[in-house]
């Protein structure tokens, strides 16, 4: 699979398409998601053109990985869930449902979160 550049965070991190930011370095770019599921909802992006949690692992240089967990803790503790808790989860490939292929990891907070069970 090759990467798609007219991907929606592509364009996003082209500026072809607006988002709320929360947070951006050299490496990384955070942003509300559009389709908020919990009251703290944010999506934190590499700005290098990764498809997917494996395809970042495999590829990314040691300062883009460190970078990335960086911004996901300075994310969580600028939005204040660091302190009551909070969920990262970033699906990959089809089974997953991943449905923009540019790698991202969603931070979820704000409420009780519940336990995490796989779906029947
Ligand atoms: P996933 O299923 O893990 O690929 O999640 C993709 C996420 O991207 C979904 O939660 C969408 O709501 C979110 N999303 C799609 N387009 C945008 C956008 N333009 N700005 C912010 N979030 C978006």
């Amino acid at each position: 699979m090759t990467y798609d550049y007219t991907n929606v965070f592509a364009r996003i991190l082209k500026g072809e398409i607006s988002a709320e930011k929360v947070y951006e370095d050299e490496h990384v770019l955070a942003f509300h998601d559009i389709g908020k599921l919990t009251p703290v909802h944010v999506l934190v992006i590499p700005k290098g053109a990764y498809i997917s949690i494996d395809d970042f692992s495999e590829r990314a240089s040691d300062a883009e990985l460190a970078a990335y967990i960086r911004a996901v803790g300075a994310v969580a503790r600028k939005l204040g869930v660091a302190g009551t808790g909070y969920r990262v989860v970033t699906n990959c490939g089809a089974d997953a449902n991943q449905e923009v292929l540019h790698f991202h990891s969603h931070i979820f907070g704000g409420r009780k979160l519940g336990g995490v069970r796989p779906p029947h």
